[in-house]
């Protein structure tokens, strides 16, 4: 015979992600989460320190303000409101 407790088990969950830049958040109003959210991981000699990891956030406006301007080659722009789904 198997007997069986319930336990709870504490889990770390997103509770929001916060833009670096304006530090609003980019939850969507349709609760989703819009922007770009990225590790850049250094190794060893690496410019932002050995073996060193940034995680970086940014909200759709702020990627249309500050980080889309200073590129030189613009992104390749993808709409996806054109694919028809198979
Ligand atoms: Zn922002």
């Amino acid at each position: 015979m198997i007997k069986t407790k319930t336990i709870q088990i504490a889990q770390e969950v997103v509770d929001d992600i916060i833009c670096n830049i304006c530090e609003k958040s980019l939850l969507s109003a349709c609760d989703n989460y819009e922007g770009l959210s990225t590790k850049f991981c250094g190794g060893y000699g690496s410019k932002i320190g050995d073996m060193t990891t940034l995680d970086v956030s940014i909200c759709e406006q702020c990627l249309l303000d500050h980080i889309i301007p200073m590129m030189k080659i613009s992104p390749y722009v993808i709409d996806n409101e054109d694919e028809e789904l198979q």
